[in-house]
């Protein structure tokens, strides 16, 4: 299933690039390089573009960025003619916008579909990727664009007797496409981060009784979704430029705050919290600057949540175990929901804490703990991802001397910007570890990502390179600056999947850069003019 044989260099190959993926960054991966009349095949496991909008089809899957920042913003048309219904979006409507963006800028010829990468080799003597697929493939490029989602890799977790299980099963992740119909049914639903926040309430109003498995409460901030009306989606639209601007600077924008949450009075803060529960979603963790900073300030947002559990939930045992104690407000991933703690005050929802009743093994017709057994005919992991790493480990990757990613990485993900990793010539990563990647509006960090990436393979080609590659003195100094700008936070006091935590025998390494998206393309800018400072071009 080769291309047309296309030539880089004295490099005979059958694509300029292959990208792995068609998500929202594969796609305009696509685009921008066609754009620049190179030749792509991009390989994608589902039999359609969306990425996780494609797999994510659990009742009350939605965005927690507002839709109309939660979207590409490359083409000035796509933007004005696109028209969003809600603030939030729904799956439905996100995935109806990605085949659309696949349409209108005919990027579906360039994907190969249901097909799966297994390897990539890159070969020293021809420089250039060979990539073999679970379909037969075998595909030559110079240059391989990983855009394979830092949250694609779904997992089940180690619960003994899972083969066991008699009934229907399910992944958030891996969703079918048909609606399932869960009226009469008795569901268990393993797991109370974003996707089980967004869908134990939707379950919860078709089913006999919902049992929720629960390991860890987060901080769910209620979302206050609403439609959008014309007249605000206009304003918005006539001063795109100046958003979309502002937004290559600071990812999602918020109501940022200059103070302290230690420099007001309990009255001010306690103000101020009630009016950003009122209006929802997580511009709340942004209430003042230092939530991320300071254990103290902290404190008082999470305080503040937690009294609003109490006052929610009526009963105060079921009130406590949703209660977050074990982690600073929003060093897990903040979870946006609607009516999510409304709904242990119905009858058909029961809360196990798992922390005091561990499961013990799910048998043919149930889940049994500690403490009981529950009876259970269908069973939903909302269990996450490998995140950030897992697509990529999961390719038998190898680079110079056929040294294994995997390998590698084995200590933790060691690259230079997020986008290289020494070695590793020509193979760039989108949004994968050492970069902003989840902590910030994705889509923004996509849109830098393609465009450096890009802007880098023109720049070879201009001035006669074959090859770049990630010096390992500039690896090794991007990652101590990882770690030690995620010090300054508060996120490593988690066990999250920020750093591995979700992952047995995953090493703990927070991954994502911690100092913003504007800081970030920065220095990713400052790199390129400098001649691709701390890259080897040859
Ligand atoms: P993906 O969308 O994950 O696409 C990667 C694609 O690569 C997938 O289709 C996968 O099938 C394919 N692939 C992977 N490996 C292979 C292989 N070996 N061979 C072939 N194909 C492969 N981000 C936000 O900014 N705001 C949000 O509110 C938000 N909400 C989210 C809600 C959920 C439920 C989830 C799971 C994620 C959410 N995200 C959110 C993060 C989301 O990952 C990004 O916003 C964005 O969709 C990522 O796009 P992507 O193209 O990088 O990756």
């Amino acid at each position: 299933m080769g291309g047309s044989r296309t030539s880089s260099g004295d490099r005979a190959c059958d694509f300029d690039v292959i990208v792995v993926g068609a998500g929202f960054a594969g796609l305009y991966m696509i685009h921008k390089l066609r754009q620049m009349g190179m030749s792509v095949r991009a390989y994608e496991a589902a039999d359609d573009v969306g990425g996780v909008w494609y797999w994510n089809r659990y009742p009350g899957a939605r965005c927690d960025v507002e839709s109309m920042q939660y979207s590409y913003g490359f083409s000035e048309e796509l933007q004005q003619e696109w028209n969003w219904t809600e603030r939030f979006a729904q799956q439905p409507e996100i995935l109806a916008y990605i085949q659309h963006v696949a349409d209108r800028f005919e990027l579906r010829s360039a994907i190969q579909f249901k097909t799966r990468v297994e390897a990539a080799s890159f070969d020293e003597p021809t420089a250039s990727w060979t990539v073999t697929t679970d379909r037969g493939d075998r595909v030559t490029a110079p240059f391989l664009v990983m855009a394979s989602g830092s949250l694609s890799t779904a997992r089940l977790p180690d619960i003994c007797g899972i083969e066991d299980f008699g009934g229907r099963f399910y992944h958030t992740g891996q969703w079918p496409a048909h609606k399932i119909d869960f009226s009469g049914r008795r569901v268990g639903v393993v797991g109370t981060g974003s996707s089980g926040v967004q869908a134990i309430p939707m379950i919860a109003r078709e089913a006999e009784h919902v049992y929720v498995f629960q390991r860890t409460p987060n901080f769910v901030i209620p979302a206050r979704n609403r439609p959008l009306d014309d007249e605000g989606q206009r304003k918005w639209k006539d001063r795109y430029p100046e958003h979309r601007a502002r937004a290559k600077q600071v990812g999602t924008f918020y109501e940022f705050s200059d103070r302290s949450a230690m420099d007001v009075s309990e009255d001010e803060r306690r103000a101020e919290y009630d009016r950003r529960w009122a209006e929802g979603g997580v511009n709340f963790v942004h209430s003042f600057k230092d939530i991320y900073l300071n254990e103290e300030s902290n404190k008082t947002a999470a305080d503040y949540v937690r009294e609003r559990i109490r006052s929610i939930v009526n009963d105060p045992e079921v009130a406590e175990k949703l209660c977050p104690k074990d982690h600073p407000l929003g060093t897990k991933r903040i979870c946006v929901g609607s009516d999510y703690y409304e709904t242990y005050n119905r009858d058909n929802v029961t809360l196990i804490d798992l922390r005091s009743e561990p499961i013990d093994r799910i048998l043919s017709g149930g889940v049994r703990t500690a403490a009981a057994v529950y009876a259970i005919d269908t069973l939903v992991f909302a269990t996450g991802y490998d995140a950030l790493t897992g697509a990529l480990t999961a390719i038998d990757i190898r680079g110079r001397d056929g040294v294994a990613l995997k390998d590698k990485w084995e200590h933790g993900p060691q690259n230079y910007l997020g986008l290289m990793t020494a070695g590793f010539p020509n193979m760039f990563i989108i949004t994968g570890p050492g970069s902003p990647s989840v902590l910030v509006n994705m889509i923004v960090g996509i849109e830098q990502h393609v465009e450096w990436i890009a802007d880098c393979i023109q720049h070879l080609r201009a001035s006669g390179f074959d090859t770049i590659e990630a010096a390992r003195t500039a690896e090794q100094d991007w990652v101590r600056h990882v770690n030690e700008e995620a010090d300054k936070t508060l996120f490593p006091r988690a066990n999250s999947w920020y750093i591995g935590a979700n992952v047995p025998g995953k090493p703990r390494v927070f991954l994502p850069y911690t100092a913003g998206i504007g800081r970030y393309r920065k220095t990713c800018e400052d790199v390129a003019a400098a001649g691709y400072r701390g890259f080897v071009l040859g």
